[in-house]
C-alpha cells in the first residue's frame, strides 16, 4: 500500500435524482424517486429528501410509493445521464490515465500515476479543484474520497457526501475502520453480516481481534482472507483503466429442435425475462443486448444491438431480443436460445453484494408456463412517460408530470428558468412532440465539447 493518499474516489450525489432536479426547477428540494415505473419496477435513485422517508436504490417503486407518496416519481433518461457521465469521466481523464469507472457515476483515480498528486496537500488540492470543475461543468455536486487505497478512498467519499471531501490520512486507518460495522467493508452483504452477527462480530476491530484462522473456518478460505486482511485496512488492489467485458446472458437448450415460430419467439421473450432478473438481481443494467441462436446443423449465430443507454426494462430488452430475432432464418429448426445483455453499468450504486443477497424477491411464478399475458395493444396516441421532455408549439419545452385516460399533464420550464406551470392536455394534442434533453449549464456549453474530446482522445 502507498504512503499518500494519492487514490481518489469520486462518487456524484444522488446522480440521476439530481439531473432530474437540475433539468427540472420544479422539482428543486423535493422528493424525486428516479426508476422503474411498472409493478415490478425498481428504484434506481432517490433524491436525498426522498432518503428522508426511507426511499433507497434497489427498493420496489411500489414500496417507495407507500413511503413517499408524495415524491415525483420519474422514469430514467439514460441518454443525458450517459452523456453527463462522459463530461464528468473527460475531467477525470485529464487528472490521470489510470481512471476505473464502476458505475455512470462513479470512479476510481490514481493521482500519482497522472502526476496530479503526491502528498496529502496536493491530493487534497486536485480534489477540491476537481469538485469544482464538476459543478462548473455538470451544475451537479460529486463527493471526493481520498486515501492511499481503493477501500479506504470509497470509504472516505461515503462519508463525504453529499457535496463534500474526506481525506483519511495514511496511517491512522486502522484507528477510523475499527469502531465501524462489518458492512462497511466491501462483500459484506447482509447474508455475511448476519452470519457475522451470529458469531459476535458487528465491528471491524472484532474481525481483526477475531483472527483469520477463525474468519476461514466462518466464511470460508478466500472470504475469511480477504476480509481478515481488509480488517487490517490491507488493500493493494491497483487502479485498473479498462473494466473486464462483463456480461448476464440465459440460454436454453431444447431435447427436441423448435421448428415453430411462434414457440421460438415465445422461448425468446421467456429467456429475455429471465435475463432481466438476473441483471437486477445484481443490481446491473446494460446496453447491449445480444442473441444467441443454434440452428439444427449446429451453427451458431449471435445478432446484437447497442441501445443508447443502459437499461433493465423487460420491455426494451423483449423488444429488442425479438427484433434480433427477426435477423435470423430458424428454418429447419433451433437446438439452442439465448439471450444476454452486456455493457454493463451498475446503476444503482449499490453495493452489489447487498443487492445480489436481497434479490430472491423475484421469482417467477410464471417460469414454464406458455402464457405471458396479453400483448400490449398499439398504442393510438403517443405513450407519454412520466419525467419526459417534450415540446409544445404554444407553451415551448417541457416535461411529462404524468399521463393517463387520454389525457397527458405537462409542466413547462426548462433547466434555466423559474419553476413553470402545469398544462392538461388530451393525449394525443396536436404539436405536443417528444424533446431532446436541454443542456444543464448553458454558458460553457462551448467550452466543455472541446474538453470532452480533448479527454476523450487521451
Ligand atoms: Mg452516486
Amino acid at each position: 500500500m502507498r504512503n499518500a493518499p494519492t487514490i481518489l474516489h469520486l462518487d456524484m450525489d444522488a446522480f440521476f435524482a439530481s439531473v432530474e432536479q437540475a433539468s427540472k426547477p420544479s422539482l428543486r428540494g423535493k422528493a424525486v424517486v428516479v426508476g422503474g415505473i411498472g409493478p415490478r419496477g425498481v428504484v434506481a435513485t432517490a433524491s436525498y429528501e426522498a432518503r428522508v422517508f426511507g426511499v433507497h436504490s434497489a427498493m420496489p417503486t411500489a414500496q417507495a410509493r407507500r413511503l413517499a407518496p408524495n415524491a415525483a416519481y420519474l422514469t430514467p433518461r439514460f441518454a443525458l445521464y450517459r452523456s453527463i457521465s462522459d463530461q464528468v469521466m473527460a475531467l477525470l481523464r485529464q487528472l490521470s490515465p489510470l481512471v476505473e469507472p464502476l458505475s455512470l457515476d462513479e470512479a476510481f483515480v490514481d493521482l500519482e500515476a497522472g502526476d496530479a498528486a503526491r502528498d496529502e496537500a496536493s491530493a487534497r488540492e486536485a480534489g477540491a479543484r476537481l469538485r469544482a470543475d464538476i459543478r462548473a461543468v455538470t451544475g451537479l455536486t460529486g463527493s471526493v474520497g481520498l486515501a492511499a487505497s481503493k477501500m479506504l478512498a470509497k470509504i472516505a467519499s461515503e462519508r463525504a457526501k453529499p457535496d463534500g471531501l474526506v481525506l483519511i490520512e495514511p496511517g491512522t486507518e486502522r484507528a477510523l475502520l475499527s469502531p465501524m460495522p462489518v458492512r462497511t467493508l466491501p462483500g459484506v452483504g447482509p447474508a455475511t453480516g448476519d452470519h457475522l452477527r451470529r458469531a459476535g462480530i458487528t465491528t471491524v476491530l472484532d474481525l481483526s481481534e477475531a483472527g483469520e484462522d477463525e474468519l476461514v473456518r466462518l466464511l470460508g478460505k478466500a472470504h475469511g482472507h480477504a476480509l481478515y486482511a481488509m480488517a487490517l485496512a490491507r488493500d493493494d488492489r491497483p487502479v485498473v483503466a479498462e473494466r473486464e467485458a462483463k456480461s448476464v446472458s440465459v440460454e436454453d437448450t431444447y431435447a427436441v429442435d423448435i421448428h415453430d415460430r411462434l414457440r421460438i419467439g415465445l422461448e425468446v421473450r421467456r429467456l429475455a425475462d429471465r435475463c432481466v432478473r438476473r441483471l437486477r438481481g445484481a443490481g446491473l443494467s446494460g446496453r447491449t443486448i445480444v442473441l444467441k441462436v443454434r440452428r439444427y446443423d449446429f451453427s451458431t449465430l449471435t445478432r446484437s444491438e447497442t441501445l443508447r443507454g443502459p437499461t433493465d426494462d423487460p420491455t426494451v430488452i423483449r423488444e429488442a431480443a425479438a427484433r434480433l430475432l427477426d435477423s435470423v432464418d430458424t428454418t429447419g429448426g433451433v437446438r439452442l436460445l439465448g439471450v444476454g445483455v452486456s455493457g454493463l453499468a451498475d446503476y444503482t450504486q449499490e453495493d452489489l453484494f447487498a443487492q445480489a443477497a436481497g434479490e430472491p424477491a423475484e421469482e417467477t411464478p410464471e417460469e414454464g408456463v406458455p402464457d405471458f399475458g396479453p400483448e400490449r395493444p398499439e398504442p393510438a396516441a403517443p405513450e407519454w412517460r412520466a419525467g419526459q421532455d417534450v415540446r409544445h408549439p404554444e407553451y415551448g419545452h417541457g416535461w411529462v408530470q404524468g399521463s393517463g385516460l387520454g389525457r397527458v399533464t405537462v409542466r413547462f420550464e426548462t433547466p434555466l428558468s423559474a419553476p413553470g406551470r402545469v398544462r392538461t392536455f388530451r393525449s394525443d394534442e396536436a404539436g405536443l412532440e417528444p424533446a431532446d434533453p436541454l443542456p444543464l449549464v448553458a454558458q460553457v456549453e462551448a467550452a466543455v465539447e472541446g474538453e470532452t474530446e480533448d479527454g476523450m482522445r487521451g
